[in-house]
């Protein structure tokens, strides 16, 4: 006896309005037609192939055998039992939806920093709205604060106005930090009479995103919330990736062989990458990992020494006696604790981090200097560089599909969800479960030790 149940429940529309009544589905799905009388037999007739997704479909999120119980440990609630299975809600298109489309008013909104793919996301979102027969489609611009700030406009959106905004970086929209508080914005829905909202952020942002789901239950508004996690360091957990962090290692592989190259081309050169990685180093040790040219990669994961007998600057001036050159990728979180505290924030609230970048250069200067060994340091920190690009092909898909599947989920009555990728397929979360923490390097992972072999760095401790 199998068990389905998925590890989430998701909120549901019905949870609150027991009167809440679905129609037919206006999503179209296209029809898979025979393409010959002689295969017509292998294919489901159109009865039996509807193709929408029906609300207890599941997509295995992990499973896990263990070799023993003891191997198991708090994982196994079952003491006899070494595997684990979790399955979580599949997304996509349902037959039965719990909105009128022309009943609908829907806004996108876009906040936190800049990521590639944002406008692949708004775009499709938009286009699968149009599909579903919603005619009353805007933005709000600058973040939250566009709920508040009454010299900004909302924008109408429609295919036509989205139609190649892919082609370039950034958001349409338009970003911020801070902003309302959620009632400003609750209050702001209610007045333009918004029932459908699509937020794409980061953990902030989704912690927003959370509270507006429940303003508006606490106020019995039959809205649906949807969030489409945005954050360019791959820190949401239980997803196997996010968008925008793909196009981000492909980007950040000029900077690392601009910084090769530099290093390469000067008598003792040395080159130093700060990659974007506020708590989780994946954009570094990905970066780190794909380039083959970097000698030393420091994630915040991973505590390091610079100075001492197993420090990164000893370290160094090995690799400048052996190599003659050296590159090394830090991620901006990394080595915080090397710098001093200054209590600044943003207007989001978060901690504003000191340079690492700048005070490794520093750091390395000073020691080579007390020892007498001439260096030549170049500094690179790409970050709005790569923030800034448009989504890879790669990220361009991850976007249509979550796009798509954002707006599915609205229309199947879910709220408080965001949408993802796990283990290849679909999937949607309660956003809540997302957020508790940000997702990090395991440096016990065999990715981070592929990645120690990689570099041929040693432990800086
Ligand atoms: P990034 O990955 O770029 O940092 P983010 O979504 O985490 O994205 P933030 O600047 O932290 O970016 O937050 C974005 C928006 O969410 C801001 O307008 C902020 O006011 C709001 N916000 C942040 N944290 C919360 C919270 N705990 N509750 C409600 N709103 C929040
Ligand atoms: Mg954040």
């Amino acid at each position: 006896e199998k068990d389905f149940e998925a590890r989430f429940n998701i909120p549901h529309i019905t949870d609150v309005f027991d009167d809440a009544v679905s129609i037919p589905s206006t999503f179209c799905l296209r029809m898979r037609t025979p393409v010959s009388e002689e295969f017509a037999g292998g294919y489901p007739s159109d009865e039996e192939w509807h193709g929408y997704i029906n609300k207890n479909d599941r997509v295995l999120l992990k499973v896990i055998r263990y070799s023993s119980p003891t191997s198991a440990g708090a994982e196994c609630i079952d003491p006899d039992c070494t595997w684990v299975e979790q399955w979580v809600h599949r997304a996509g298109p349902r037959e039965k939806i719990y909105f009128r489309p022309e009943e609908v008013k829907a806004a996108i909104v876009t906040c936190g920093g800049l990521c590639p793919g944002l406008n692949d996301v708004i775009r499709q979102i938009v286009i699968t709205l149009e599909i579903y027969g919603v005619k009353k489609i805007v933005g709000i611009p600058f973040g939250y604060r566009g709920f508040s700030a009454k010299e900004l406009n909302e924008m109408p959106l429609s295919r036509k106005v989205v139609q190649n905004i892919h082609l370039s970086g950034g958001s349409l929209l338009g970003v911020s930090r801070g902003g309302p508080s959620i009632s400003e914005i609750v209050d702001s829905m209610e007045e333009r009479g918004i029932n459908m909202l699509f937020v794409l952020g980061g953990n902030g942002t989704h912690a927003g995103a959370n509270a507006i789901h429940n303003e508006c239950r606490m106020r019995r508004m039959k809205v649906a919330v949807v969030g489409v996690p945005k954050t360019i360091d791959n820190d949401i957990l239980l997803m196997d990736k996010t968008f925008g962090f793909d196009t981000a290692v492909e980007e950040a592989q000029r900077a690392i062989n601009s910084a090769y190259i530099e290093a390469h081309s000067a008598y003792h050169g040395v080159g130093i990458v700060k990659l974007m990685g506020r708590s989780s180093g994946f954009i570094a040790m990905h970066a780190s990992l794909a380039s083959g040219q970097i000698d030393i990669c420091l994630i915040p994961e991973v505590p390091f020494n610079l100075h001492g007998p197993h420090g990164v600057l000893r370290h160094l001036k090995y690799l400048i006696e052996t190599k003659g050159s050296a590159v090394v990728c830090v991620a901006e979180g990394a080595g915080q604790n090397f710098l001093e505290k200054t209590n600044a924030r943003d207007a989001s609230g978060n901690v504003v981090f000191g340079d690492i970048g700048v005070h490794i250069q520093q750091e390395i200067k000073k020691s080579f200097k007390a020892i007498s060994v001439p260096v030549d340091v170049k500094y690179i920190d790409p970050t709005y560089m790569i923030r800034a690009c448009r989504a890879n092909a790669s990220d361009g898909i991850l976007c249509t599909v979550l796009g798509q599947n954002a707006v599915h989920g609205a229309f199947a009555g879910y709220s408080g969800i965001t949408v993802g990728i796990c283990n290849t397929h679909y999937v949607y979360l309660p956003i809540p479960e997302v957020i508790s923490y940000p997702r990090l390097v395991d440096p016990n992972s065999r990715m981070w030790h592929r990645c120690l072999t990689s570099t041929g760095q040693p432990d800086f401790i």
